[in-house]
């Protein structure tokens, strides 16, 4: 499979210090308190380069909390100029992105169920273009294990005038149950891999696991793979936590992960 994509490498929109890009927040912006609180603990261990907080969630199944909306966006905006932090939201319509853009998101991702869907990621692409927008979008894996809409939806968004891209490897649906909540099918990442090595991919362990405990291993393997950043939930408090409640860290646990890995050294 071909690909059309015109890329910059992670280092031209942010310095990590040669280490793996850590995106770190809690599933869904609850309250001001929490966001805020949270994002002072993560910004804490100096270990945290961008703060994630979904603010418009996409729920399966209605009738469950889907998301505090644009009020979200000024206690990001608060998050950033207390911490120092960069911000990242997920967006979904062209509403979304000209409101994230408003108030100065750093950094937009597509959710797995829009990448799956090629007349929602136009509509983004559209309205990142039409902002002229130069921020860095991350776009999910589609909920299926479709490498050709994955590939797809980062050359609808690249096309679109964006170049500062890397896809986010957060697992797929499988009807068997096993032990992931998104099956991380893992070949289909090295496959991505091979189509476009310059492409940056970032794993989410929290999407692909559903619970803390097998998260450290999801994550060591992602980085021995080399791919070039992790996105990873946490809330100051997960066991009250409005959605994904099984899978977050708190912000010491995060730490505490996060020294855990075993990163290779760059080449010097
Ligand atoms: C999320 O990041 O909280 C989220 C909704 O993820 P996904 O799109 O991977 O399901
Ligand atoms: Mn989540």
């Amino acid at each position: 499979m071909k690909h059309s994509l015109d890329i910059l490498p992670l280092s031209a929109w942010i310095d990590t210090n040669g280490k793996p890009l850590i995106i770190a927040g809690p599933c869904s912006a609850e309250t001001e308190d929490q966001l805020v609180s949270t994002a002072h603990l993560l910004a804490n261990t100096g270990k945290v380069n961008v703060l994630r907080a979904g603010i418009w969630k996409p729920r399966t199944r209605p009738g469950e909390f889907e998301g505090i909306g644009s009020i979200g966006l000024e206690w990001l905006k608060r998050a950033k100029e207390e911490t120092g932090l960069l911000t990242a939201t997920e967006v979904a319509t062209a509403k979304h992105v000209e409101e994230a853009l408003a108030a100065g998101v750093d950094v937009l991702w597509v959710g797995a169920r829009s990448t799956a869907n090629p007349f929602t990621v136009q509509e983004i692409a559209d309205a990142l273009q039409a902002a002229g927008a130069d921020v860095p979008v991350l776009v999910k894996n589609p909920v299926n294990p479709d490498l050709s809409l994955w590939i797809g939806a980062l050359e609808r968004i690249n096309r679109a005038g964006i170049k500062k891209i890397a896809a986010i490897h957060r697992g797929f649906s499988s009807f068997e149950k096993t032990a992931f909540r998104n099956e991380p099918m893992w070949d289909l990442a090295i496959q991505l891999k091979t189509i476009a090595p310059e492409l940056p991919i970032i794993n989410d362990p929290s999407h692909i696991c559903g619970n803390r405990e097998l998260i450290p291993y999801v994550t060591q393997k992602a980085i021995d793979m080399d791919m070039q950043g992790l996105i990873i939930e946490s809330h100051i408090d997960p066991s009250v936590a409005w959605t994904d409640a099984k899978q977050q860290v708190t912000p010491a646990a995060l730490a505490d992960l996060i020294d855990s890995l075993n990163v290779r050294k760059p080449e010097s």
